[in-house]
């Protein structure tokens, strides 16, 4: 996959793709990341990039003459428009695995960062697919969003995580959130690891973790229990867990 990121700021994307997964995903070629400096595009002599908000107000607004002028490039080098562009958005579709994963299918994305009080509206309207955002909150610009959505796709791309195994059993993957995990020592300041991880017995585990899964979902995240295929082994556990949650209940 590659992936160009459109930003005011491309020094700050050095860091976070330089090492751990990102790094061995780029070092493989499995995933190419390019930055390019909005800045480069501005025509004009002190190479701003933004402006006052027509109708007034606070903070300045990026004009669209360097994006424009930076897709005109990019149309250039891949022979024709970017089919996937994505605008780092505090108003886009909240980003999600799903989105992830689906964005991971793709063979080449563009990312655009805003900065200040946002872009000019004229770029969503003719050159952006996608709006997405990370959250309920507002960040001083769109590259710490967008390293959230690079790293959330990277990994689901066959073979830039070790086994293959490892993001599937992630929460959210196929809509529970995980069950715990431990590793060495067996036991520390007083806490141990439960007997049944210990025992060997692979049917016994698989079955532990999947009740901790629902357990934990049902706990801190009950609506993502209508979106996920839930087994009839599942859909016992949970009653009984229920159940049991009803039973404790002293109120
Ligand atoms: N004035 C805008 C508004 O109220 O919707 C917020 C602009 S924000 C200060 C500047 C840039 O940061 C945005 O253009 C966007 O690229 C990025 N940004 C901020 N918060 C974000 C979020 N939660 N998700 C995605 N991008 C975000």
């Amino acid at each position: 996959m590659k992936i160009d990121i459109l930003t005011l700021f491309p020094e700050m994307f050095e860091g976070p793709f330089s090492h751990s997964i990102l790094k061995r995903a780029r070092e493989k070629k499995l995933l190419q990341i390019n930055t390019i400096n909005i800045r480069d595009f501005s025509r004009n002599k002190h190479h701003t990039v933004d402006d006052t908000p027509y109708g007034g107000g606070a903070g300045m607004v990026m004009g669209p003459e360097p994006l424009f002028e930076c897709f005109d490039h990019l149309e250039k080098i891949y022979g024709g428009k970017p089919e996937r562009v994505i605008m780092m958005c505090p108003q886009g579709e909240p980003f999600s695995q799903a989105y992830a994963r689906e964005l991971a299918r793709e063979e080449h994305l563009v990312i655009v960062c805003g900065h200040y009080e946002g872009i000019d509206e004229r770029v969503r309207e003719a050159l952006v697919t996608d709006e997405i955002s990370i959250g309920d909150y507002v960040l001083t610009g769109g590259e710490l969003p967008a390293m959230v959505v690079v790293d959330a796709v990277a990994r689901m791309i066959p073979g830039v995580l070790g086994e293959a195994a490892s993001a599937e059993e992630d929460s959210f993957y196929h809509g529970l959130l995980e069950y715990p995990h431990y590793t060495k020592p067996r036991s520390y300041r007083g806490y141990e690891v439960p007997e049944i991880l210990l025992s060997g017995h692979h049917e016994n585990i698989r079955k532990w973790r999947r009740r901790q899964s629902l357990l934990r979902t049902l706990e801190r995240r009950p609506e993502l229990l209508q979106e996920v295929e839930l087994t009839k082994e599942d859909k016992k556990v949970l009653s009984e867990l229920l159940n049991l949650l009803q039973s404790l209940d002293l109120t």
